[in-house]
């Protein structure tokens, strides 16, 4: 499926709802598209994984990988926002869209998942019903879970929480079975629960019609036919994965299901995390409250398809000396490309990573080259997977997930490749090869610093390369093709 108008309008709606400044969320929609052209999971070459019985697993359209990506880049202009407090510290509201943002990204490709983290965290349904829950969504008790599969889930996305959220969130005293759980607000009041159902509608994959229940629905009465396995027609179980995702994730069809097993409605057993005071949150500094953005006009749109057509044409000419490769945003490798040899580093994984980002650098230039998502099985370990993706000169990037590890080669006809000899950079590829991890938080704080929240209007700076734009009448022109209108 192409990404026509419609998806671009639906992609920086999202963008502006994860981040509500036009000219970032432009940015994010435009790094969305660039992404796109080489995620992996769209070229894909994939060992044989899915006929396995039993095994599920959700294979995305362009639509719903845009989806993804939109909630990926934002992240990283999130948390680049909470370190510096720039344009404007978060809100408490906007730290809520951020809960769900991350855990729809731990979640967007497993129901599994997406059904604990739908009745585990967000909302307070005991073990017991949530495996009634996933009974149901299966429509078969046989694929059921036992109760430390669901326990280990949960603890899963609990750490993976608090690795983004840290001392943000905190967690109450743990229970009887030694269960974490969040400090949540108390009571949830209807703003927030209506805030919340807005955020899980927007978090939903797109382009999912929902799950149609009998009137009436009795999940001891009834069959959701639509819902049942076919396990020797692959490409159903792969669309019906996603349908199940939805099914949980999306408030709507969530509450009939709920509602169909007799058990208490969503609405009142909410879950919201109480944020920590924020730091100098006085209101007056943070940012204007959720308020749905003017569609992008032609002139924008035009923009953003100049800046994704300038960097397609971008990438097929670099010839690059370096490759680096990051987890989470995070540098986790560089390696030097010789005339010689295919460039190759392997990379432990660690359970909050969910994507990995490949770059090539030339000179001063720097441009993604590869985007693997790491997709978790229901026990979240990641899934085993090949990868390739074939750019401009017949170069590739390939990776291969294998136990707890990524390794990724990058190989190119020895013509393309200017030769770059040095101890050093031989002593870095060692380093790297040997799969030594660098420490995650300290990166994490340096790399996250080149990703840079978009300054005060007043400036007008271009996000996209940061010369300093034109006023075009009530609007923002820059060379490189970026164009932002003004929104009082
Ligand atoms: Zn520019």
């Amino acid at each position: 499926m192409q990404i026509g108008n419609q998806d671009i309008q639906q992609a920086f709606q999202l963008a502006h709802f994860l981040f509500p400044d036009r000219p970032t969320a432009i940015q994010i929609v435009i790094r969305s598209l660039d992404a796109l052209e080489v995620a992996a999971q769209r070229q894909v070459k994939r060992l044989k994984h899915i006929g396995k019985r039993g095994k599920t697993k959700v294979l995305l359209g362009d639509v719903q990988l845009v989806q993804v990506l939109i909630c990926l880049h934002a992240d990283q202009y999130q948390r680049a926002q909470e370190m510096t407090e720039r344009p404007f510290p978060p809100s408490e509201e906007q730290m809520l869209v951020r809960w769900f943002q991350q855990l729809a990204l731990l979640s967007h490709a497993n129901s599994f998942h997406a059904t604990v983290g739908q009745c585990r965290i967000l909302h307070r349904y005991s073990t017991s019903e949530t495996r009634s829950v996933y009974e149901t969504l299966m429509q078969s008790a046989d694929r059921g879970k036992d109760d430390d599969q669901f326990r280990r889930a949960k603890s899963r996305l609990v750490h993976a929480l608090v690795w983004r959220f840290g001392e943000r969130v905190s967690l109450s005293p743990p229970g009887p079975r030694g269960e974490e759980n969040f400090e949540s607000m108390e009571p949830v009041e209807e703003p927030a629960r209506a805030f919340a159902r807005e955020c899980q509608s927007r978090m939903a994959p797109w382009g999912v019609s929902a799950v149609r229940f009998p009137v009436d629905y009795r999940a001891e009465l009834h069959e959701v036919k639509q819902l049942q396995s076919s396990p020797d027609d692959e490409d159903r179980e792969i669309a019906l994965e996603l349908l199940r995702v939805h099914t949980v994730a999306h408030p709507s069809p969530f509450e009939t299901l709920i509602r169909g097993l007799g058990m208490e409605s969503p609405d009142s057993t909410l879950l919201l995390p109480r944020f920590s005071k924020l730091m100098n949150n006085d209101t007056d500094r943070t940012g204007p409250g959720f308020r749905e953005p003017l569609e992008l006009d032609s002139e924008e749109v035009a923009g953003i398809e100049t800046i994704t057509k300038t960097n397609r044409r971008g990438r097929a000419k670099l010839r690059p000396q370096v490759i680096r490769v990051r987890v989470n945003g995070a540098e986790m490798a560089q390696m030097q490309v010789h005339a010689d040899e295919p460039a190759s580093v392997r990379i432990p994984l660690n359970p909050g990573d969910t994507w990995i980002e490949v770059l090539g650098k030339e000179d001063l230039l720097v441009v993604l080259l590869a985007l693997i998502f790491i997709e978790r099985d229901d026990e979240g370990r990641p899934a085993p997977g090949k990868y390739e993706v074939q750019l401009g000169r017949n170069s590739t990037v390939k990776a291969e997930i294998a136990g707890n590890h990524i390794r990724v080669d990058y190989a190119a006809p020895q013509s393309t490749i200017k030769k770059i000899v040095g101890e050093a950079a031989e002593q870095v590829r060692e380093l790297m090869d040997v799969g030594l991890p660098m420490p995650r938080a300290t990166t994490l704080r340096l790399k996250i610093s080149d990703v840079k929240p978009v300054q005060p209007s007043s400036e007008h700076f271009c996000p996209n390369c940061e010369r300093v734009m034109k006023a075009d009448g009530q609007a923002w022109r820059c060379k490189c093709g970026f164009y932002v209108r003004e929104t009082a």
